[in-house]
């Protein structure tokens, strides 16, 4: 198991860890700022600097077998550190931040366009949800003009857990049918933009919607008859 430390604090770049295991799959470490690819959400990139001064290019992050387990994916021809070894854990904290703002930028999303959201992913500088609605009935303007009102605003995000039961009781909480809530463990994780949007989420997310800054509606696409994906970008 790996200490998730980017659950509580989002803002943490780096953190000092151990090895614990390195094969063919990747690089665990005992407690990790690096986010594992999952629920749209891409794994982190970086590096594990050793005390040597060897640095361990990381390529991807995925998730293990077990619950909380991280799996950190050096780059081909790195060399893999033996367990026990020191490391500082770095990740590469512009692109991260970005993929933060954009997933926030998504919850907004879910909350400016009403019907069912039957997919999504976060991308770097782009982000899209697909939503179960029928026709021509969704305006891109108007979404756009709602989106920037709701970052603008400055709405707190912060993450609040509930038990399994108290989310199995509402049921209108799960907003994406497609990503399966992080539950199983007895607690939820809920992702809350203050007044505007609740629903679980295991991702990471800024403090509050102006960091997201403007964005744009690229496109919205016809994938069916009751099919539209929406794509956003950031405005700059
Ligand atoms: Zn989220």
């Amino acid at each position: 198991m790996t200490e998730l430390l980017f659950r509580d604090d989002a803002y943490l770049r780096s953190c000092n860890a151990r090895v614990t295991a390195a094969d063919e799959r990747g690089i665990r470490l005992d407690r990790t700022v690096f986010y594992p690819t999952g629920g749209g959400q891409p794994g982190d990139t970086g590096i594990l600097r050793l005390a040597s001064g060897e640095a361990i290019a990381i390529v991807d992050t995925v998730k293990g077998d077990g619950p909380d387990e991280v799996i950190h994916i050096p780059a081909p021809g790195c060399a893999a550190p033996p367990p026990g070894t020191e490391v500082l854990a770095e990740i590469d904290w512009e692109r991260r931040h970005r993929l933060m703002r954009m997933h926030s930028c998504l919850h907004l999303l879910c909350a400016a366009v009403p019907g069912a959201v039957t997919g999504g992913q976060v991308s770097d500088g782009r982000g899209r949800l697909d939503f179960d609605v029928p026709g021509s009935s969704l305006e891109k303007e108007a979404i756009a003009a709602r989106l920037n009102e709701l970052i603008a605003a400055g709405h707190e995000v912060a993450p609040r857990w509930i038990t399994d039961e108290e989310l199995a009781a509402r049921p209108e909480l799960v907003r994406t049918m497609s990503v399966k809530p992080p539950s199983g463990a007895g607690q939820v994780r809920l992702m809350a933009v203050a007044g505007v949007d609740l629903q679980p989420c295991g991702g990471t997310h800024i403090r509050n919607t102006a960091e997201i800054g403007p964005v744009t509606i690229a496109k919205i696409e016809n994938k069916g008859r009751q099919n539209r994906r929406i794509i956003v970008a950031f405005a700059d």
